[in-house]
């Protein structure tokens, strides 16, 4: 049995569309690596039952599947419009207050107190994904005037985005927080963060979450481009959240600032998810455009991570299909020599700790030996995370004696997570090691192998040791 090869790792969310015992294994045996539980949507029982299905069909195939919870943030909406819609023309006046009331063609409510605060004359308000664009006139602590510059219709409930400001709000609502506390007694790997806005956004989840999971910081706001690298260092992860990016900046600025945050991911040893219309047509459709090929290779020769379908594999006619075109352009890309070369391309120089000039030495031997593998010890996962940073050219197989390292580390770019038994000695170390890769289909007898650990064993981030081990015979 030869494991998958693939270095970028698929994460697919599930909802209605895939939700079974059967289309979650399907999904899986596509290639799904990481499933996003999106509670944007759906009740606490799915996404419970999702979970519990998730791990019967990790069971199954016997890999660590990861889970992300996704958290829907300070997601601003309007309140309900009489009639359930009304359509603004483009000139008109419109206010906005906190009225209750059902909105007409004058005015509707924006429940949100903290944006009226926020405001300045000029600031524009982007209604339902940026459809809708309001110019702000005049306002105060409980309404603001404003200009209609595009129009079109206004439903109940649709999402405002104020670009240009940074909202005094935290990054988890009351419903994010029962959220969180339901995610986290579930057992989830990770957990994204929308619409973060600044470096302590991720504090004040941390002061939540504490070490019962990794923490992704959505990227969908201008501020936290702003603030990318501190962002990034006080993350485990990131995510390209192109849908709500786009609606916040302009669509043309969203491949510059995909390039850059992967960059700066990738620079800081953070996983960086690429997210949001790869296969969009895909919804409806069982090929995808030439574009969205395209547009997941570019994300694959850049070097990211994960990419990400949404709507595709949650409610789409054809989740199994997409996975598996996924699979099928990142299999593509990097079999093309010019991938190895944009990835070096992208590479940044390792820090000066000990961890990380194992990391180096365990890059330059792949490149010289062309071992059949590379082996992490890794307790924390930390170690995984900087041999991966160092993107080499030998699969890297994480061997884990904690089950929720090795379900965090699935995201990670060309990790091949195994939960493993503590080891005592180099000895055994090694031993296990070279059966490790055999058994996980990577090595055969007389491969080499190059392994990484500290010394002593089991201790987080101690990473200080480079073995160059041969797969004996009979194995
Ligand atoms: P969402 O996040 O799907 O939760 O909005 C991703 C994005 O905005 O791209
Ligand atoms: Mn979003």
């Amino acid at each position: 049995m030869m494991k998958r090869q693939r270095r970028a790792r698929i994460l697919a969310t599930l909802g209605p569309s895939s939700s079974t015992r059967e289309r979650i294994r399907a999904l899986v045996d596509a290639g799904a690596d990481v499933f996003r539980l999106n509670f944007s949507h759906g009740s606490h029982p799915d996404h419970a039952e999702r979970l519990r299905l998730i791990r019967e069909v990790e069971q199954e195939v016997g890999r660590p599947l990861g889970v992300l919870m996704d958290l829907q943030g300070p997601k601003l909406r309007v309140g309900r419009i009489a009639g359930g819609k009304v359509v603004l023309e483009a000139g008109q006046p419109f206010r906005l207050d906190l009225d209750p009331a059902d909105g007409d063609v004058r005015r509707a409510g924006l429940p949100h107190p903290e944006i009226f605060a926020a405001l300045e004359a000029g600031t524009e308000l982007l209604l339902d994904d940026g459809k809708l664009r309001l110019r702000v006139d005049r306002y105060g602590a409980d309404f603001a005037d404003t200009t209609v510059l595009v129009g079109g219709p206004l439903s109940d409930r649709k999402g405002v985005n104020v670009p240009g400001v940074v909202l005094p709000i935290s990054p988890l609502t009351a419903k994010d927080r029962a959220d969180l506390a339901f995610g986290l007694e579930l057992g989830v790997d990770w957990v994204a963060l929308s619409f973060v806005q600044r470096p302590e956004d991720i504090d004040e989840a941390r002061a939540l979450v504490g070490d019962q999971a990794w923490i992704m910081a959505k990227l969908e706001k201008p501020s936290a481009i702003e603030y990318l690298d501190a962002i990034v260092a006080r993350a485990d992860g990131v995510m390209v959240a192109r849908g709500d990016l786009g609606v916040e900046l302009p669509p043309q600025q969203v491949p510059v600032l995909q390039r850059r945050i992967v960059r700066a991911a990738r620079a800081a040893g953070r996983p960086v998810v690429v997210a949001t219309q790869m296969l969009e047509s895909m919804i409806t459709a069982p090929v995808p455009t030439r574009a969205e090929a395209s547009d997941v290779a570019t994300a694959v020769y850049e070097g990211a991570d994960a990419v990400m379908l949404s709507a595709e594999s949650a409610s789409g006619q054809y989740p199994v299909e997409a996975v598996t075109i996924m699979d099928r352009i990142i299999a593509e890309v990097e079999a093309d020599p010019a991938w190895r070369d944009e990835l070096e391309a992208g590479h940044t120089p390792a820090a000066a700790t000990t961890p990380d000039a194992v990391c180096c030495a365990l890059r330059r031997v792949a490149t010289l030996l062309e071992p059949a593998a590379t082996v992490a010890f890794t307790s924390s996962g930390f170690s995984g995370l900087r041999a991966s940073r160092e993107r080499p050219a030998a699969p890297i197989l994480a061997l884990t004696p904690r089950l929720a390292t090795a379900r965090r580390l699935a995201l990670a770019w060309g990790v091949h997570p195994v939960p493993f038994d503590e080891v005592h000695d180099i000895g055994e170390m090694i031993a296990h090691a070279t059966a490790a890769a055999v058994r996980e289909g990577v090595a055969a007898a007389g491969d080499t192998v190059v392994v990484i650990a500290g010394i002593p064993f089991g201790e987080p981030g101690s990473t200080n040791l480079l073995h160059i081990a041969r797969v004996p015979a009979g194995e």
